[in-house]
């Protein structure tokens, strides 16, 4: 289960180089509005020790120090990432945080991207549309095309309609990434539901979308993985019609 201060890192990735984290949950809880069957944080239940919300201002003191330090020390930092343990958009002061990181970003690091890993459920809320619009890397989840294949994989917490998200996604107007976990649970597998996805995809035209596989240990025991060469072939139709696609396995 990972628990993460408000600011970690930078940690090296493959995809994204040098990567400061930010956290807007609290630091020994987990808070989502899913309860996902393969989320690296637990289930939902497990993290409820700790319920306080970094404030905006904890966060610019935090990010400006890690900042200051960081340049201080040399360290590259590539990337700012919005990572935590559960739904960042949750945090009543992700708007103002938005626009304080990347002030922040643009008086140390200009050259780093700002990027946000959302599940979507907040993205028809009209302020955290805005903020998201700001950022270098909206990277927004979809799992799967309809509600009852959402409740088998991301167990929405109350009000959820694939609907209304495809909706406020469609007012990005292109100008996010779709992120899409592929596996296989009891009894259904992603490849069920490619088709009503891609359709779907069709329709957004993010300029990305990322398929990934499950790489670490999942709250649901027995889930399974697909290899690279099975999501590709799964995707293979949106390819050859030009929709940029990247594979994790
Ligand atoms: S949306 Fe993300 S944080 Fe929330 S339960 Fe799913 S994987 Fe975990």
């Amino acid at each position: 289960m990972m628990r993460e201060s408000t600011v970690f890192g930078p940690i090296f990735s493959r995809r994204l180089g040098s990567s400061l984290g930010i956290n807007l949950l609290p630091e020994k809880g987990k808070i989502c509005n899913f309860d996902c069957v393969y989320c690296e944080c637990g289930w939902n239940k497990d993290g409820l020790l700790d319920t306080r919300l970094p404030s905006a201002d904890d966060v610019r003191k935090a990010l400006a120090a890690k900042l200051e330090a960081c340049r201080e020390a040399g360290t590259p930092i590539d990337s700012i990432t919005f990572s935590g343990d559960g739904e960042p958009t949750l945090n009543p002061d992700f708007p103002e945080i938005i626009d304080l990181t990347l002030e922040l970003r643009d008086l140390y690091y200009p050259s780093a991207k700002v990027s946000v890993l959302s599940n979507a459920t907040c993205a028809g809320k009209p302020e955290v549309f805005e903020a998201l619009l700001k950022v270098d890397n909206p990277i927004l989840k979809l799992d799967a095309p309809t509600d009852e294949q959402v409740a088998l994989v991301n167990r929405p917490v109350g009000h959820y309609h694939v609907a209304d998200v495809v909706e406020a996604l469609s007012r990005f107007k292109g100008q996010f990434v779709l992120q899409t976990m592929f596996l296989r649970g009891p009894g259904w597998e992603s490849a069920q539901w490619v088709d009503g996805w891609m359709e779907i995809v069709r329709k957004l035209r993010p300029r990305e979308v990322m398929v990934y596989t499950i790489d670490r240990e999942t709250p649901m025991k027995g889930l399974g993985k697909y290899t690279v060469e099975e999501m590709r072939a799964l995707v293979q139709p949106l390819i050859d019609e030009g929709i940029t696609i990247q594979i994790k396995g």
